[in-house]
């Protein structure tokens, strides 16, 4: 740390200064210098977890996010158990301490809500009916939020699953994408929403997809947009997907020298 008061100013100057940058500027540039098509730096690694099946730790941005799966086991309490197939507990939670504003531990609507499109949005991939009676638990823990951890937690869950050895007809896998304004009010449809943009944008469109397919997952919207708007956020944040798709199986490759087949 620097102990000079005159760099400590200097320092405080630029972080007001970064503070009024608009969300992006005429250029098309970020604030995190970011162009519009770009995502955040992201990090995945397979398989970290000794006790659970499956594992992934992922870093995106500023996220960090934890996925651990077991299962598949018998479903319990049984009157949860279906007799043709498994079911899918996703359980998304978001570290008390993980946001700027302590979050209370425990569930809550938000994360119950997040939990239940993910849960979904993995059964539509993972062959269930190789499975009746069982559930298959996925534990989904936001470590560091900064904005698009839905996306982030569903990746990682995606990589765990297969660290798990479940078998799945895809790998399925989520980005964002959202809408800003630069300083002439212009309306700009940007990739994967930081936190400031996420905060202070107009809108935010997450969505997940089976990229082999192109079949899609999951798709929320928060916010306003035109359709035009819409159908040119879709198309990025697909595009996104695909990207991060790749990073995925990149890091599959990595530890386990080959994927696994499509079932
Ligand atoms: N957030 C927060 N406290 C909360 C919930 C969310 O600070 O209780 C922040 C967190 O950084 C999160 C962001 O708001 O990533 C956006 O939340 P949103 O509900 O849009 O979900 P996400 O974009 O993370 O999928």
């Amino acid at each position: 740390m620097n102990s000079n008061p005159d760099v400590k100013l200097k320092q405080n100057e630029s972080e007001k200064e970064i503070a009024e940058k608009p969300l992006i500027d005429i250029h098309g540039k970020r604030k995190d210098g970011r162009e519009s098509g770009d995502l955040r730096k992201i990090k995945i690694e397979v398989g970290v977890l000794h006790r659970a099946e499956g594992s992934c730790y992922l870093e995106w941005g500023g996220n960090k996010v934890m996925a651990a799966v077991y299962g598949p086991r018998e479903a319990v309490p049984r009157h949860t158990q279906n007799p043709l197939r498994a079911i899918v507990n996703a359980r998304y939670n978001m570290a008390a301490f993980s946001v700027d504003e302590r979050k209370r531990p425990g569930p809550d609507r938000r994360s119950q809500e997040i939990s239940k499109v993910i849960s979904e949005a993995l059964g539509h991939v993972i062959l269930l009916e190789r499975f009746p009676r069982a559930s298959i638990d996925v534990s989904i823990e936001i470590l560091d939020a900064e904005a698009g951890t839905r996306c982030a937690g569903l990746t990682a869950a995606a990589v765990a699953l297969v660290d798990a050895g479940i078998p799945m007809k895809d790998i399925p896998v989520a980005c964002a994408a959202g809408k800003i304004k630069d300083p002439k009010q212009n309306e700009i449809i940007v990739l994967d929403l930081g936190k400031e943009e996420d905060n202070f944008g107009d809108a935010d469109l997450p969505v997940a997809i089976s990229p082999r397919t192109g079949e899609i997952l999951l798709l929320q919207m928060d916010g306003h947009l035109t359709q035009e708007e819409f159908e040119k956020a879709l198309d990025l944040a697909i595009k996104g997907c695909h990207t991060v798709s790749e990073l995925q199986k990149k890091a599959i490759i990595e530890k386990y020298g080959s994927m696994p087949e499509a079932k």
